[in-house]
């Protein structure tokens, strides 16, 4: 096995016990980037220099006690991070360093070695990573198709084995759906879990930080690292960071699993069907209890997020004006000025949010639009807390298809955000979920065939939960041992 196919147990081991150097670890997924990257696209900029010498430093000091010290890691290029770029993959930030980390990449400690920062949609906007100021990424499974999105160059990269693991965030899906459609895991913990402070904001009441990884085990290795109190988040709940990996090593016998009728539903690609079905008779195999449930505003999710999200964006981005934030478009008078930056400044997608958002927060609309969103939003929480009365957790797929072609949606904003159907819930009502490979499924316009996602909702703060049943079913299956083969 090569070094940078290891997880992030593995890699710690090794580094231990001295079988590697973090120096030889982080060369060799340097080497893999130098490969592979021109195909994938998966990274904004690689921080080589930097890197090495902080590998070098690591190895020097031989002191492995954190984790994630001395393991390659890959940075969404939506996280601050102290002197190297940090654009949101939009022209507005092309040239924005910042003067300070996010408290996130902070968390992972003085010695984690970031090898780069990696491709997302403009602003985390978007499913597949096309609407990224800086070229597509790619689906390192089919080059053809889209990773997913927005986190698609956090999970292209993992998948193709070109870092350890890496951070992404999550307003709607965003690290869940391109894990699912790239094989690999993406956990989005609870509202409230980890600190968004420096982290360039989508939607504020949505928006969570959170891992992508090879195992459930390494997600709760790397959850108990960044879950922090952050006096910078207010939104950051007082609570105790368990030991994740301990509670993931608890057998599932007699655990409850609710099955949410409305997750399979007509438009859901029959393969994926299929194999999300075994996996959860996989499930009860293990010793869990199944029980049907109901969900009845599911069918709501998307039109409530897709109003919320884009009003939330819309004011968030009003400060790349290019005077307090973002390059400028000199014009004759200030409001000339705003205008031209904002134009060429933002891409089509963005742009298209900020009139959503800022139409339906205007005043004669606001009530009829974003009101009426936030009543609703309310019902779909309501729906989640009376079926976590029954059960401890809920199994679902993360999305209806595998990996579509690059192109294939990009021109229909609508079908594209269909895509978000089964993820957007659990931003909606602030809970955790992960999405795990579960099998492999044949798309209807091709051959090859592709990773499939399982995911799994868990209770506010019970991270604990849905690691454990996704660990158990890992250590029952090898479907997240498979690899793609980039050439
Ligand atoms: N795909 C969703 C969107 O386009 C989710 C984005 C996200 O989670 N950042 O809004």
């Amino acid at each position: 096995m090569n070094l940078n196919e290891l997880t992030i147990k593995q890699a710690n081991e090794g580094l231990k016990k001295k079988e590697f150097s973090s120096v030889e670890l982080t060369q060799v997924c340097l080497d893999n980037i130098e490969k592979t990257d021109e195909k994938l696209k998966a990274f904004i900029t690689v921080t080589k220099d930097e890197a090495l010498a902080k590998a070098k430093k690591v190895d020097d000091a031989e002191n492995f006690e954190n984790p994630l010290s001395g393991i390659p890691v890959g940075i969404k290029d939506i996280f601050c991070t102290k002197d190297i770029k940090t654009t949101a993959a939009s022209k507005i930030l092309e040239n924005y360093t910042p003067p300070y980390s996010s408290t996130a990449v902070k968390n992972l400690g003085d010695d984690a070695v970031i090898v780069g920062k990696t491709n997302m949609d403009e602003f985390a906007c978007g499913s597949s990573t096309e609407t990224s100021y800086f070229g597509q990424t790619k689906n390192p499974w089919d080059l053809e198709r889209v990773p997913g999105g927005s986190s698609g160059g956090s999970t292209a990269s993992v998948s193709a084995d070109q870092c350890i693991y890496a951070l992404g965030t999550d307003t709607g899906g965003s690290i869940r759906q391109p894990a699912s459609l790239t094989g690999v895991v993406g956990l989005k913990p609870t509202y409230g879990r980890v600190s968004r402070y420096g982290v360039i904001a989508m939607a504020s009441s949505l928006d969570q930080v959170g891992p992508v990884t090879k195992t459930v085990e390494d997600a709760a290795i790397v959850l108990k690292q960044i879950a922090s109190l952050d006096k910078k988040d207010s939104t950051i709940v007082n609570k105790d960071v368990p030991d994740y990996v301990n509670e993931i090593n608890k057998d599932i016998k007699g655990l409850k699993i609710g099955i949410p009728k409305e997750y399979f539903i007509e438009g859901i690609d029959p393969e994926v069907e299929k194999v999300v079905k075994q996996a959860i008779d996989q499930l009860k195999d293990l010793g869990a209890e199944i029980v049907d449930v109901s969900l009845p505003h599911t069918k709501y999710g998307l039109p409530v997020y897709y109003i919320i999200m884009p009003s939330e964006l819309s004011s968030n981005l009003a400060r790349y004006d290019g005077i307090r934030y973002g390059s400028v478009e000199p014009a004759e008078n200030l409001l000339d000025q705003y205008l031209k930056t904002k134009a060429t400044g933002f891409g089509d997608e963005v742009r298209r949010r900020i009139m959503v958002g800022t139409y339906s927060l205007s005043a004669g609309y606001y009530d009829a639009y974003y009101l009426k969103a936030q009543k609703v939003r309310t019902l779909i929480k309501k729906d989640f807390e009376n079926v976590f009365k029954q059960v401890d957790c809920l199994v679902t797929p993360t999305t209806p298809t595998p990996a579509f072609k690059l192109g294939e949606k990009i021109e229909d904003p609508i079908t594209m955000y269909l895509n978000d159907v089964f993820t957007v819930t659990a931003n909606i009502a602030g809970l955790p979920g992960v999405s795990l490979p579960c099998g492999m499924a044949k798309p209807k316009d091709g051959e090859k065939e592709l990773p499939v996602g399982l995911q799994i909702i868990g209770k506010q703060f019970d991270e604990g939960t849905i690691l454990r049943v996704g660990h158990q079913y890992q250590q029952a299956t090898d479907w997240h041992t498979k690899k793609p083969n980039v050439d």
